[in-house]
């Protein structure tokens, strides 16, 4: 299959030096796309800033904002089979970036933040034959939550991990997630590696791509 995957944080400029961020290190989008490769695929990965080595196979295009990522994954869209939104796209960014840096001259700065476009919403509304999957994270009711967001985004398939109180869910070794898709099926992994996690998600995708053949 050609399987598009993206990873990372994307990067909001506020001026030429500061910016909005989150603390996605890349780690889940990367596993993902050196073990789709691993798994024969043919691999574009689309990443935001990370200090991840490039894995081998892989056609690598580097995105900073969420509109820059956007665009390279639409270029890209009409050539996968699936994509996999691993990334951690920024929901909001600066609306007007200063030129120059901004002086800390007043005791508050306000910043106005315009919405980012969903990438994942646009895909779904051309997906035709494509297999979709997204990654979500939530604070509560991860089942409920996760599911709805399975059928808003018209996704084939969503990774749900639960952002428990005092734990970083991002840059850990080991993870729990759910997977669902939208058949109803549901798998829960406690405390597994990203590379197990990607595996499971690929086992899925091929299901998905080729029920016949695909062993389990
Ligand atoms: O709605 P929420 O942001 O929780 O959904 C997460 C999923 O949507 C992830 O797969 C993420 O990559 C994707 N996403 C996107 N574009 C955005 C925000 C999130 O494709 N602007």
């Amino acid at each position: 299959m050609k399987i598009l995957v993206t990873a990372g944080p994307t990067l909001e400029p506020i001026d030429p030096v500061r910016f909005v961020s989150n603390r996605s290190t890349g780690a889940m989008g990367f596993a993902v796309a050196r073990v789709a490769r691993q798994r024969g695929h043919k691999v574009v990965l689309i990443s935001g800033p990370t200090h991840l080595a490039l894995p081998r196979g892989v056609d690598f295009f580097p995105a900073e904002t969420a509109r820059q990522m956007c665009r390279k994954v639409l270029d890209n869209f009409s050539w996968a089979d699936a994509v996999v939104m691993a990334a951690a796209v920024s929901d909001y960014r600066p609306v007007k970036p200063a030129a120059g840096k901004i002086k800390k001259t007043s005791p508050v700065l306000n910043l106005k933040l315009a919405r980012n476009p969903d990438i994942l919403r646009i895909l779904a509304k051309q997906k035709a034959g494509k297999v979709l999957a997204g990654f979500a994270l939530e604070t509560e009711n991860l089942y409920k939550n996760s599911l709805g967001k399975l059928k808003e985004k018209n996704l084939d398939i969503i990774v749900a991990n639960r952002l428990a109180k005092g734990k970083d869910v991002f840059g850990g070794k080991k993870t729990s997630v759910l997977i669902l898709d939208k058949n109803g099926s549901k798998k829960f992994l406690s405390s597994v590696s990203k590379t197990r996690v990607a595996a499971e998600l690929l086992r899925e995708i091929e299901k998905i791509k080729a029920p016949q053949n695909s062993a389990t």
